[in-house]
């Protein structure tokens, strides 16, 4: 166990999450913690594009199916955008991880995916993967 830090470390990860179902998100807000990341949390995909904007962000767990707007479109518009934040890692979160779902979610930007239900080993590797070499080069 690590102890807890009283002041956020000026490099603190900080993770956007996109997901609208209640449960969903839960879940994820406490494995976040447990990990100890900073984090945020909005209920569509158009919430997700607006939180993205100025790339404030380390890496972005966004839903796949969402109200108002998708997981997918909202990261086809993030990589359009003109900042920062297209090159954010962006992984998809999706309870139907099917064959031929990699190649869909990674021809709509996404940098990779996790299949729900999320438990802490999956979501702790998928982060490092993502966020170590972004932090190094940045
Ligand atoms: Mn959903």
């Amino acid at each position: 166990m690590q102890e807890i830090e009283t002041e956020p470390k000026s490099g603190q990860t900080r993770v956007l999450v996109a997901e609208d179902n209640p449960m969903n998100q839960r879940v994820i807000q406490s494995l976040l913690a447990a990990l100890g990341h900073e984090y945020d949390i909005v209920e569509n995909g158009k919430e997700a594009v607006q939180a993205a904007s100025g790339g404030a962000y380390d890496v972005v767990l966004m839903d796949i199916s969402m109200p108002v707007m998708s997981g997918e479109m909202a990261t086809r518009i993030i990589r359009a955008m003109d900042d920062d934040a297209k090159d954010m890692p962006i992984v998809a979160l999706t309870a139907h991880a099917m064959k031929g779902d990699r190649e869909r979610f990674l021809s709509a930007g996404f940098s990779d995916y996790l299949a729900k239900p999320i438990d802490v080993t999956s979501l702790s590797s998928v982060l490092t993967k993502h966020m170590g070499p972004s932090k190094a080069v940045a």
